[in-house]
């Protein structure tokens, strides 16, 4: 059963869901093509009545909205209810600003007058991770319904009743049929989707695999795409860091929904006058986690989001030890029912250790000494992936010098404050390309288009 909902916390399935049939997907895309031809001409004001209410509802449903997060994949409920209440946050943001987004941008040509006039381009596949199963749709929806244009997604296959949830929101919210649509579908199905001439776009978050699949698809049809893939993020920890300030953050950037994000803190890399004390602090406040029930406000770690999720990571555990990695601590299951892994630290991983390389996506940390600044930023730019990363130190001019350094999409001093509306987020090299809130994320699906008038004589 390829969309099935099963608690990670005891293994048990909660529910199963039928992949749609052929004919049931041709239904679908019908009725979106259907909907982009009168939503594309609505105005601002009207768009922004349903979006918003989408997200006035989602604010006042943060419980129900949350628990059914907690009990398909695992994460903790006040986190869980943070993710909704933020999700919320981006819809009403782009409520607000989307039409100042789009607005005419004027040019100044020599001759004549010209500007960029923005429009939709129709109906957008959104393909999304399980990670932050309402985040994600918020980050797609806000801004691309917004814009006039109409989406069709596919959610991940643990998470179906988080799909189901945010499509019944729209319905709640008023939207025409159509305008917002889960497609319980297969990876075979996705691919007609992506070639059906009625999809114009394709905005995928996922793992490399999947965007070299989906990416390499859509160019094949000369559709945009936007791609926000995977990440092995560097915490760079210079001498002068205040330790107090960047512990806490270390174990919040590794360990936030189990260590399951694409821009968590990955590789932690600290300069050697500081090492010492900063893995003995780290790894006590790794140890101190307890594993425990996600719907317990009590408990500080979660389990991973799904059995076959921990077996993969303990999988790459055994991989980067079987190649020189130390295992500093953890490593292993925890010792009770339910997906739940140790905090782990790696230390020894050789830039050939296939490891080195690796995303891990779970509570696994890797640990680097370095020399100094120099060495940090070369060890943070030794990596395939491009997505975010942190520098902590007392001088915040020298953390700027680093962040602007580093080869990635986003840079964080003092601080990993990832996820923000009004900010882009996104990454280069196999992290992907594309950049998703902000003003320039409902920039990814519109028409640009030059509009210009000049009094010229005519060629002759
Ligand atoms: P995944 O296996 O790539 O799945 C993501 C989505 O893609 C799911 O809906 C999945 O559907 C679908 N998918 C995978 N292969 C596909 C194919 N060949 N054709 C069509 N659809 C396909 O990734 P995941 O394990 O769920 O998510 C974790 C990854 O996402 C990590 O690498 C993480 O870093 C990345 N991520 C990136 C961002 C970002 O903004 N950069 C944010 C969150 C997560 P099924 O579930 O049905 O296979």
């Amino acid at each position: 059963m390829a969309y099935a909902s099963v608690n990670p916390f005891d293994g048990k399935l909660l529910k199963t869901f039928e992949q749609l049939t052929d004919e049931q997907l041709e239904e679908k895309l019908d009725a979106a093509a259907k909907c982009y031809a009168t939503w594309k001409h609505t105005s601002y004001a009207d768009r922004a009545r349903i979006v918003a209410r989408a997200a006035t509802l989602l604010g006042e449903r943060v419980d129900e909205f949350a628990r059914t997060m907690t009990q398909e994949m695992g994460k903790r409920i006040d986190e869980a209810r943070g993710e909704v209440t933020f999700s919320a946050e981006i819809l009403a943001y782009y409520a607000r600003n989307a039409e100042g987004f789009l607005a005419p941008e004027k040019l100044n040509p020599t001759i004549g007058d010209a500007h960029m006039q923005s429009s939709p381009i129709g109906v957008i596949f959104g393909v999304e991770p399980w990670n932050f199963p309402y985040y994600q749709l918020a980050r797609v929806a806000g801004p691309h319904l917004m814009a006039g244009n109409v989406l069709v997604i596919k959610h991940a296959g643990c998470v179906p009743q988080c799909a189901i949830a945010f499509e019944q929101l729209f319905i709640d919210a008023g939207a025409p049929v159509g305008l917002y649509t889960n497609l319980l579908i297969s990876h075979e199905q996705s691919d007609k989707v992506v070639d059906d001439a009625r999809i114009k776009g394709v905005a995928l978050t996922g793992s490399v695999a999947a965007g070299r699949s989906i990416a390499a698809r859509a160019g094949q049809n000369l559709k945009p795409s936007s791609m926000e893939l995977g990440g092995s993020d560097a915490f760079i920890v210079l001498e002068d860091a205040d330790l107090d300030h960047a512990i806490p953050w270390a174990v919040w950037g590794r360990m936030y929904n189990t260590g399951q994000t694409c821009c968590a803190a990955k590789r932690f890399i600290v300069v050697e006058t500081i090492a010492d004390a900063f893995l003995e602090r780290f790894s006590a406040a790794l140890a101190a986690l307890r594993a425990g029930d996600p719907l317990d406000e009590k408990t500080t770690m979660g389990p991973l989001s799904s059995e076959s999720a921990l077996v993969q990571l303990l999988g790459q555990v055994d991989s980067a030890v079987a190649h020189g990695a130390t295992v500093l601590m953890g490593g292993k299951r925890v010792d009770r029912p339910g997906s739940f892994m140790q905090p782990t630290i790696l230390t020894d991983v050789a830039s050939t250790n296939p490891a080195f390389r690796d995303e891990f996506f779970g509570p696994v940390a890797m640990f680097f000494r370095v020399k100094d600044e120099d060495e940090a930023v070369a060890l943070a730019n030794d990596s395939d992936f491009g997505l975010g990363g942190s520098v902590f130190t007392a001088d915040v001019e020298r953390g700027r010098r680093v962040a602007s350094r580093v080869e990635t999409g986003m840079m964080f001093i003092n601080n990993i404050s990832w996820s923000d509306a009004e900010l882009p987020f996104g990454g280069i090299k196999d992290s992907g390309y594309g950049r998703e809130l902000g003003d320039m994320g409902i920039q990814a699906f519109v028409n640009k288009k030059l509009v210009r008038y000049a009094k010229v004589e005519a060629p002759v």
